[in-house]
């Protein structure tokens, strides 16, 4: 018999001091990767989470990964509960390391021990992820003994660090991660207390661009006019990558709809606020704000070489070079679309400059599938965890694993869910979960897994 929601509820609530004491002492273990994955703290870290998941009813142990290089990796803590052969299995995905503290006088309380402020708890690791290990350690404690679905764990130990062994180490251990569901709990929500599903994650790729005008300088005075400089042609040959509009507008760029649809756009002075735009800035692009940051391609460029204003004088430069970051559409492959942009590129040298591209990297993005009885049960675990209807969002930026972990189990579904939200401040000073929505993504969770059981 499945628990009802009060119940479930009541359980969370019995079991909450202990989370949020869980919490502080995961905290204070000051787990940061980036002072060495096989570091003594990383392994104190790791052990400490796999007793919290033991305690919890799901027994886990560390394992040492293995870098692509041979050397001793990442503390990764696995796990696993059989409850049944006929029950589908969930994998809970989760982080325990966290981002370093380099100043800790931009804090209001000490990173190092979990504070609360209102209805917010600070520390670094508060929510990434530490929030996700309470939200997975709460859910199992919760259901307890009726845990209806068989579970395993990894809660990975240098994500934070980019996730170096992380593919390897999946595809030695492919059989024992096996699952019918995969919840990543490591991303956000729409705010504290309305949740979110994370619906789709662009792709990345990135490529020098080298523009040639001449063998050598020469005087501007003698030769400007039929003869644009390389700086000038390498600015006409980055405008000609947009429309009047300012979207991209690069044939074979792709751009697609909202993953499940837009259930809410991006308030516009929010994101004038969150960004520091400059006052009357207009937004460059088309559609809603929401299709431009989550579906759509952008292109910036993030580095360019050229003489330096101060001793500058008076010539037309050979050659400029610059880096151009293109994030693709959640399922376009983004090492085509880096060939089309760099064909688009060579293709389109003003005034028949010699134009060269050097592709350095090419990650593509992720979307959920938005269909599938699994994401409804989400939805609906969601709406009744946090009594209020999710608003679900894509993700700008990318997180390089999920699509990996979705290319390893093509038929597994990927539940993106996480505790953070705009005010979290990950990765910044002050960072801070909400407690109403952490126990919102508790209960959430409980009722996911129980309803994951009819399947
Ligand atoms: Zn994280």
């Amino acid at each position: 018999m499945a628990l009802s929601r009060t119940q479930l509820s009541g359980r969370v609530d019995a079991g909450w001091d202990d989370l949020l004491d869980l919490l502080a002492r995961k905290v204070a273990l000051r787990s940061v990767s980036a002072e060495g994955i096989a570091g003594p703290n990383m392994r104190r870290s790791a052990q400490f989470v796999a007793d919290e998941l033991t305690k919890a009813g799901l027994p886990a142990r560390v394992e040492q990964s293995t870098n692509p290089d041979g050397t001793p990796g990442a503390f990764e803590v696995v796990g696993e509960k059989h409850v049944a052969d006929d029950a589908p299995t969930v994998l809970l995905y989760a982080h325990h390391d966290v981002q370093p503290v380099p100043d800790a006088s931009q804090w209001k309380t000490d990173p190092w021990k979990l504070t609360t402020v209102g209805d917010r708890a600070f520390g670094r690791g508060s929510v990434d992820d530490g929030g996700g290990i309470a939200i997975h350690v709460g859910a199992l404690t919760a259901l307890g003994e009726d845990l209806p679905v068989n579970v395993k764990v990894f809660i990975e130990g240098e994500e934070e660090m980019g996730s170096e062994s992380f593919i390897p180490f999946i595809q030695a251990h492919q059989k024992a991660f096996d699952a019918d569901v995969i919840v990543v709990c490591d991303s956000g929500n729409w705010r504290p207390t309305t949740p979110s599903l994370t619906t789709s994650l662009r792709g990345a790729a990135e490529c020098d661009v080298t523009v040639r005008v001449l063998g050598h300088p020469v005087h501007s005075g003698q030769y400007g006019g039929p003869i644009l400089d390389a700086n000038t042609s390498a600015a006409l040959l980055i405008a000609s990558l947009y429309n009047e509009h300012g979207s991209v507008d690069v044939p074979g760029l792709l751009s697609q709809p909202v993953v499940g649809g837009l259930q809410q756009d991006l308030d516009p002075d929010q994101l004038r606020e969150d960004t520091s735009v400059v006052p009357g800035y207009e937004f460059a692009g088309e559609g809603s704000l929401a299709s431009r940051l989550w579906v759509k391609p952008s292109l910036a460029v993030i580095g360019f070489d050229a003489h330096p204003v101060d001793g500058s004088f008076n010539v037309l430069a050979d050659t400029a070079r610059f880096r151009l970051s293109l994030r693709t559409a959640p399922s376009q492959d983004a090492g085509q679309a880096l060939d089309v942009l760099a064909d688009y590129l060579v293709a389109n040298a003003p005034f028949g400059a010699q134009v060269s591209v050097e592709k350095i990297d090419a990650g593509t993005g992720w979307a959920m599938d938005p269909d599938s009885d699994v994401a409804a049960d989400a939805e609906k675990a969601l709406a009744d965890g946090y009594g209020t209807a999710p608003i679900n969002q894509g993700q700008g930026g990318s997180i390089p694993f999920i699509p990996e972990l979705q290319k390893i189990f093509p038929k597994a579904k990927v539940l993106v869910t996480g505790p953070e939200d705009p005010v979290s401040a990950a990765h910044s000073p002050n960072e801070s979960i909400s407690l109403p929505g952490l126990k919102g993504g508790v209960l959430a969770e409980a009722l996911l897994l129980q309803s994951l059981a009819n399947k």
